[in-house]
């Protein structure tokens, strides 16, 4: 490693990549740097902080509601606990805080030099830190580095429109006081469909409004129009095709006036609207950093900007936003930079196949390929399909239903494609999803024995195609 530098790597922001990056580097023996806006609070970044974990959290809790009343089914009695919402607020933050306090020490112990800063890049190899003097006054330092890494992560995006400044976000939502009875939901991505769930399953009234024909578009057809109306089910009042004008504030609150004229009374509106690359200030420009439309950090297949010495991963990219992937090109840089562990080949990062969860209630796994877009890749494709009641529901009286789908690519007969709405679908397509990386064919998947009683076991005895 060169000394002419203060440091081997410099890493800007503390989230899933950036603190995944830092301590590989500092294990494989370079100086490193890392510098997170938020400080040791912030270190984990959004995944940690206001993301998959606290997510996760509420989405338990949220859980419990309905299996308070499915348990009469299985003899319980009694009246249903109410929610104390102080209480989950207070022990998830506490819980955070743990988190928080873990990542400091990965960071320290593997002899990374934490800063406590706002970061900016001042050069191929330069950067410039904006802290606070011990006295509270603003404070300067600058350092080299050999090479950089951006890894800012994201921010929620909110569309320009009358009432805006109403609107809270995925940031707020987590300390939200007092508990919204009525709440608003505007998007139909992965957080509207999260929380309008979690919020539904707490005991709020959720109103979602989506712009479009249906949620979560890019995934597959027949699973987004099922789980959209397990949501309805559930009591999620989701209306399609639904745009907002305005929100006005109340002495009861909000009104939200959507453009057919309907008007929604709200205690919060929630905008999940996308999420735009954190870049501002960055000092992309000065630096001459190439940047897309959304100003995300353009880099090629190694992950390296324009400007050779700079890198990039995560969010900040504006590919796929899922912390695994930030982790998985965190490895990659680290890998290239600093070679690979003892022993181990130097990782690479493919991006099909690439298994994701949805945690609405009920949840969604997907891996590979929806099959409208299957039928696009490969021309024939045979699809298979099961839909059911859950053995648990037989005695819960919940009338939940459960899809499981298989696309495959007939010419091959490789699993291309694999889709579930249930309870623990997420769970349960991880482990399918090594199999499709290993290149599993539909003969595989028939010849593995199921786990009985399981939905699990679905996926390896559908035999009959759906006819098309
Ligand atoms: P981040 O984790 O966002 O970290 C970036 C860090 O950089 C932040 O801490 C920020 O404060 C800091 N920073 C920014 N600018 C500067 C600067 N100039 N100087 C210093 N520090 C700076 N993904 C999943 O896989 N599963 C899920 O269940 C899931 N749930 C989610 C739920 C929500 C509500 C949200 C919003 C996201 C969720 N995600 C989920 C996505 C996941 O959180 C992100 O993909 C992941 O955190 C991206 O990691 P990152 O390292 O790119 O950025
Ligand atoms: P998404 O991109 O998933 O969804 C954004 C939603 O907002 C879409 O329905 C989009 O509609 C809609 N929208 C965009 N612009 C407007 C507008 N101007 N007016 C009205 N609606 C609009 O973003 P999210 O914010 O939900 O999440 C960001 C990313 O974070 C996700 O893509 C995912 O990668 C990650 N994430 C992952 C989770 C997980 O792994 N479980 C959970 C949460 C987040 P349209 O489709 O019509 O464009």
């Amino acid at each position: 490693m060169t000394a002419s530098f203060d440091f081997d790597l410099f890493v800007i922001g503390g989230g899933s990549g950036g603190v995944r990056a830092a301590r590989m580097a500092a294990q494989r023996g370079a100086r490193v740097a890392l510098a997170e806006v938020l400080g040791t609070e912030g270190l984990g970044g959004t995944c940690v902080n206001v993301g998959c974990i606290p997510k996760k959290l509420y989405s338990y809790a949220a859980h419990y509601a309905e299996a308070f009343e499915e348990s009469h089914g299985f003899g319980w009695e009694g009246e249903a606990p109410t929610l104390n919402w102080t209480a989950l607020k207070h022990n998830r933050a506490k819980e955070i805080g743990r988190l928080n306090g873990v990542y400091g020490n990965l960071l320290r112990g593997s002899g990374v030099t934490v800063f406590d800063a706002f970061a900016r890049l001042t050069g191929a190899n330069g950067i410039a830190l904006s802290t606070l003097n011990e006295d509270g006054t603003p404070g300067h330092q600058e350092f080299t580095a050999k090479h950089i890494l951006i890894a800012t992560g994201g921010t929620p995006h909110v569309p320009h429109f009358q009432g805006r400044e109403h609107v809270i976000t995925s940031n707020d939502i987590f300390d939200l006081e007092p508990f919204p009875q009525r709440l608003v939901v505007v998007g139909g991505g992965y957080i509207a469909c999260e929380f309008a769930s979690i919020f539904n399953g707490l005991g709020a009234k959720v109103t979602q409004l989506y712009r479009g024909e249906q949620v979560l578009r890019g995934f597959d057809d027949e699973i987004r129009h099922f789980v959209a109306a397990e949501m309805i089910k559930s009591g999620v009042d989701l209306r399609l095709d639904a745009g907002v004008v305005d929100i006005r504030k109340t002495a009861d609150g909000l009104d939200v006036v959507c453009d057919g004229g309907a008007l929604v009374k709200a205690d919060a509106v929630l905008y999940a609207t996308g999420r735009v690359p954190n870049v501002e200030e960055l000092g992309l420009q000065a630096v001459g950093v190439a940047q897309g439309a959304k100003g995300e950090v353009i880099v090629n297949e190694r992950y390296q900007t324009n400007v050779p010495s700079i890198y990039a991963v995560g969010d900040v990219t504006n590919r796929v936003q899922l912390t695994p992937v930030a982790l998985g090109e965190a490895m990659v840089v680290v890998d290239q930079l600093f070679g690979p562990a003892a022993g181990k080949a130097a990782r690479g990062m493919g991006y099909e196949f690439i298994p994701t969860a949805v945690f609405t209630h009920p949840s969604i796994g997907t891996v590979g390929y929806g099959e409208a877009d299957a039928r696009e890749k490969f021309g024939a494709v045979t699809v298979f399909r099961s839909e059911f009641k859950a053995l648990k529901h037989t005695l819960s009286g919940s009338s939940e239903r459960t899809l499981m789908k298989l696309v495959v690519d007939t010419a091959s007969d490789r699993v291309v494609g694999l889709h579930m709405v249930g309870a623990e679908a997420g769970e349960i397509v991880q482990g399918f999803a090594v199999a499709m990386k290993a290149g599993a064919t539909k003969a595989i998947f028939d010849s593995t024995i199921g786990i009985h009683p399981t939905a699990a076991e679905e996926f390896v005895t559908m035999r009959e195609p759906v006819k098309t």
